[in-house]
């Protein structure tokens, strides 16, 4: 099984809410395109590159 690098981002709050995510970043052997929306509705983030964004949540918002 192949394992690909994962480069901790740190943490990204959301600016609608405050909802606090781990955001971790990792490497993919393809394009990857795709965007992260907070639970909120906010987007938190888009990209197209050969990795990935991973966000968990930390804390909740208001
Ligand atoms: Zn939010």
């Amino acid at each position: 099984m192949a394992t690909w690098d994962e480069t901790e981002l740190g943490d990204e709050t959301c600016s609608n809410c405050g909802a606090v995510y781990s955001v971790t970043y990792k490497s993919l052997p393809l394009k990857d395109k795709d965007d992260f929306r907070c639970s909120c509705g906010q987007p938190m983030r888009s990209w197209k590159e050969t990795g990935m964004y991973m966000y968990t949540l930390i804390s909740e918002g208001e």
